[in-house]
Parts: C-alpha cells; structure tokens; sequence
C-alpha cells in the first residue's frame, strides 16, 4: 500500500485535520503538543475503512499486473479480516468507491489522460511551518483537480465547504503537480458515506493562494512560535485541552454573567439567547466532567470529588446454562423467553446493505412527521405554523 501506511500518519504540529483549530486558535498548537489522547475505536475503525477503500479502488480504477492483482487481493483478504469489517463498512465504502469512480469517469471524459492518484503526501509547508497531510485521493485533468476525503465517521456532519482541512489538502496537492498539470480549479469533495452525505466546495487556485497568503500564513506562524490570542469557539470541539483550557472556561464564565433586569420574568429575546448559551455551556460542562473523570481514572485526585463504584444491574452469567434450568423447570417459554422481533432500519441496512434493504421493502418504510423541536433559526428545515398544529401533549426537544 502507498505510504505512509493509514495507521502510522504521523501527526504534524500544524496538521491538516487540525487547522480550523490552530487558524482560529493559534496558541492551541503549542499547548497541545506534548498531550497524549488514547487512540480511539473510532480512528481505529476509520483507518480500517480507509485501508479497505485504497484496495477497492486500486483494483477498480488502476491497470494492475498479474502480481500487483495478487498483492490487492492478499491485502483485500487481510481488510475483511480485520475486527471493524462488516456488512456496515463494506457497503459503506462501496458507495464511497462508486462516487470516486464518478470522478473520475468525469475527469477522463475532459480528458483522456486523467490521472489519479491515493494517499498522497501533501506538502503545504510554503504556508505551514513543517506542514504536511495526507489525501486520500487525487484526480487531475484538464486544468480541474478533485482532492477527495472519506469521513467514515458519522457522529458529526463534516461539510466541504470552507473547510481548512480540504484546502490545506488542495494547496499541498497544487504545489506539487501544478507545474506538470496547470491546474485552475480545484474540486475538494469530503464523502460521508454512513451519513449520506457527499458535499462538494468549488475554489480557483488565484482565490486558494490569497487565502493561503492572507489567513493561513499568518496564523500558521503564530501557532508555530506558540504565539497569538486564544479563541474559543466551535474549533474548542476537537482540541486536546477542551477540558481543562482555561480560556474556554474564561469565555463560558463570561457567558454566565447573564445581567437579569426587571422585570422579574425574562422576555422572549432574554430566552432566545440564554438558549444558545445553555447549549453552549452543556457541551462545556461535558468535556470538563471527562476530563476530570480521565484525572481521576490516572490517580490525579480532582479536590472535592472521588471516584467510587456506580451502581450496577444483576447479570445472568451464563443464558444458556440459566435457559436450560427453567426449560428442565417446565416453565412457561412465555415467561422467561422475549418474542422475536425485527431489527431496526439501520441495523437492517448495516446487516443487509442500504440499497438491497430498499429494494426488498420498497413501499413497507414509511418516514412519519418528526416531533417538534426548537431549533435556531438559521437550520434549514422549514419552520412549523405552531398556530395551526395540534402540538397539544407533544413531549420538548430542543435542537433534535
Ligand atoms: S480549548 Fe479552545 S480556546 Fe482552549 S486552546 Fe483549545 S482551541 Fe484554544
């Protein structure tokens, strides 16, 4: 497989993945440099799915020789062993891999010497000090670039548009090919294939560079120094001291010095934005509570609190053994046995496949109306007419 192999990407200061972060907040690069995250099931089971795609489409979209074609198989053989291999990930991935070939029958329609290329090394250190990334796909043709990232993640939504990852990815890949391509517009796609979701943000290379000269650099060299201003935000969501920053913590305190007036009840304008800052302190809170928890799991005693045993259910160890003995008992199957039921639609669709499942029960899936929830007003679901609908007994959500 290309290098460097998915599970060993080294992690650059000023990486990628990590910009949204160290552009808004550069200080956050050398504060979190030396802190050490447990590698998460979740990177585990997204290097497994990226390690099963570059096979896919090295065998679909490559010329390979009858050596190379054993090589993909043994390491096609070797992905479907791993642990996270599944009918989930494997369709997944294969929606993934039809939307790369799109791309690239596209690319070829401009131009019959398309090329395309997997898990580059992306140098983008003219802007970063010392930086890198890797992309998962390359494709070139015509003066076009497609720089393609698959997400397999599908906790939170992650769009193309804007996106400082995708663009660092777009500059590193523009550096190194543009003399051999001239390349004009870059196409950077991020695929979400667990979330549906493909998204697709169109940039030209002039607008790109001005970009790269005017917001990047200059934050890049703060961030490098360890120098700037610390910035809380939405970029806090993926920094290594979420939990324990004190200008996070400065920001949502700051929040809570809500002024209340007179009259003795709060206006409806009063509650709009307390909203917005109880949601923001719940996430806050959250972060604080794991990492005091991670403190207190290492044997760093966080003063007034201690860890104790929580409370747990009665367990049947063993079920077949216990089945037996009421069996032998002669007691009612209804008793202690559940009747069968049907799997839920996504568990249908991990088992069976999505577009199989849509296929068998095409006209036996129905999407009722979703309940109510408030949400702000910049979402993009049409709002509901709270006059004309009968809501009356409806449980609350908020931001659902
Ligand atoms: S938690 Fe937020 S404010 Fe604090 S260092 Fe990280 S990104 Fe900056």
């Amino acid at each position: 497989m290309s290098a460097p192999a998915h599970a060993e990407r080294a992690h650059a200061l000023l990486g990628a993945s990590g910009a949204s972060r160290w552009i808004a907040c550069p200080p956050s690069a050398r504060l979190t440099e030396k802190v050490t995250e447990k590698r998460s099931e979740y990177a585990d089971e997204g290097t497994a799915a990226h390690e099963l795609s570059e096979v896919k489409l090295q065998q679909l979209l490559i010329p390979n020789n009858s050596a190379r074609r054993k090589e993909l198989e043994t390491a096609l053989a070797e992905a479907m062993v791993s642990t996270y291999y599944g009918p989930e990930m494997e369709n997944a991935v294969n929606d993934y891999v039809d939307i790369v070939a799109e791309r690239f029958l596209a690319a070829k329609v401009r131009s019959q010497d398309a090329v395309i290329m997997f898990e580059q090394r992306l140098d983008f250190s003219e802007w970063v000090p010392e930086g890198y990334g890797t992309g998962d796909v390359i494709i070139i043709s015509d003066g076009v670039m497609d720089v393609i990232d698959l997400k397999y993640g599908k906790g939170v939504p992650v769009s193309a548009f804007d996106n400082p990852q995708m663009r660092l990815y777009a500059l590193g890949a523009w550096q190194e090919y543009d003399y051999l391509y001239g390349i004009e517009e870059i196409h950077m796609t991020i695929v979400q294939p667990r979330l549906d979701s493909v998204s697709t943000d169109i940039v030209q290379v002039e607008d790109l560079l001005e970009w790269a000269e005017t917001v990047v650099k200059p934050a890049a060299a703060l961030a490098f120094a360890g120098e700037g201003e610390f910035k809380a935000g939405e970029h806090c969501r993926w920094c290594k001291v979420k939990g324990n920053c004190r200008a996070r913590a400065d920001e949502n305190m700051k929040a809570l010095e809500y002024e209340f007036r007179d009259p003795a009840l709060m206006t409806p304008e009063e509650i709009g934005s307390i909203l917005f800052v109880a949601e923001q302190l719940q996430t806050w809170a959250k972060d604080v509570q794991e990492y005091a928890f991670g403190q207190a799991k290492s044997g760093n005693k966080i003063p007034l609190w201690k860890l104790v045993e929580g409370r747990s259910n009665r367990t049947i160890t063993d079920k077949e053994a216990a089945r037996a003995v009421l069996e032998k008992a002669k007691i009612d199957q209804m008793k202690y046995l559940k009747p069968q039921d049907m799997f839920g639609i996504s568990d249908l669709e991990k088992n069976i496949g999505k577009k199989e499942l849509a296929k068998l029960l095409d006209g036996l899936i129905i999407k009722p109306p979703g309940k109510p929830v408030l949400v702000p007003e910049t979402d993009r679901r049409p709002e509901l007419n709270s006059v004309d609908q009968d809501f009356a007994g409806e449980d609350f959500d908020i931001n659902g």
